[in-house]
């Protein structure tokens, strides 16, 4: 679904904040990429989604015909089109993700107009069933996001992400920053999401733990290198690199 070949970036004349990073994506699956803060993840992730341009490198993505499209070649309109229709982002912080001048239903609905739906009752319609899908009380479809909490908050954004049906969601840790309690809930939602819409995810976190519960295969980053790759069970139970064996050390 996803190529990423030599991908590096640097910021301006600065350090390279991401390093030759190659990996694939297939179908279906959840990749997860872990590091500490300030390792590239979340400078790797815009990469992906054409939010960053790329110092070197490429990445090529398998769209809905079929075709393999290489991300920053295309011209910023069908790169628009394309996370408008087949790709989700989820902010690490929920009011980045959301118009926090836009009601709940707001939020959810106006991408659906993003594809054309004008009709408001069935905008209405889906908004409400998105909200329970994400577990959120439909009933408080006309209030604010900073009326929710931080974890109703982050539902939101994953309702306003998923209502258009992508293929690939990419998500910038989504549960940092949240009680204990809460983020399991929401991992478990996310691990529920993902199932039964045959998501494929790549999901940036510094937690051991939601790699572990969410994604097939993990990748290691620190300081803008990719360290490891593999099966997650595998990179976990038995790591190859050295720091990633002082990161699963540290955990236990
Ligand atoms: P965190 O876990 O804290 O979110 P991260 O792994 O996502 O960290 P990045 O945000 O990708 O790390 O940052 C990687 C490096 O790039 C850091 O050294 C950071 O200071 C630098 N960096 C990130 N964004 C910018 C920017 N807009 N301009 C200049 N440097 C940046
Ligand atoms: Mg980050």
């Amino acid at each position: 679904l996803l190529r990423v070949q030599g991908v590096g970036h640097r910021f301006g004349d600065g350090l390279w904040a991401v390093q030759d990073a190659s990996f694939e994506l297939y179908p279906g699956e959840v990749l997860a990429v872990v590091g500490e803060s300030g390792s590239g993840k979340s400078t790797l992730l815009g990469c992906l989604a054409g939010r960053h341009t790329p110092t070197r490198g490429s990445v090529h993505y398998r769209s809905r015909d079929g075709r393999w499209v290489d991300v920053h070649a295309i011209g910023e309109a069908q790169r628009r089109l394309l996370a408008r229709t087949e790709w989700g982002y989820v902010e690490q912080q929920a009011s980045d993700g959301l118009r926090m001048s836009v009601s709940a239903g707001g939020n959810i609905g106006e991408r659906l107009m993003g594809l054309g739906e004008r009709h408001f009752g069935r905008l209405r319609a889906e908004a409400c069933q998105w909200m329970t899908r994400v577990e959120l009380d439909a009933a408080r479809i006309d209030d604010l996001p900073r009326e929710f909490s931080g974890g109703m908050r982050q539902r939101l954004q994953i309702a306003r992400n998923l209502v258009t049906r992508p293929r690939l969601v990419l998500m910038d840790e989504p549960t940092s920053g949240l009680d204990v309690s809460v983020q399991a809930r929401l991992l478990d939602l996310i691990r529920l999401l993902v199932a039964r819409l045959h998501l494929s995810a790549i999901i940036v976190t510094h937690d051991l733990g939601v790699a572990r519960l969410l994604a097939h295969r993990t990748v290691v980053m620190r300081r803008g290198h990719i360290v490891e790759h593999g099966l997650t069970d595998r990179v976990f139970d038995d790591p190859q690199h050295e720091y990633t064996q002082l990161l699963v050390s540290s955990v236990v």
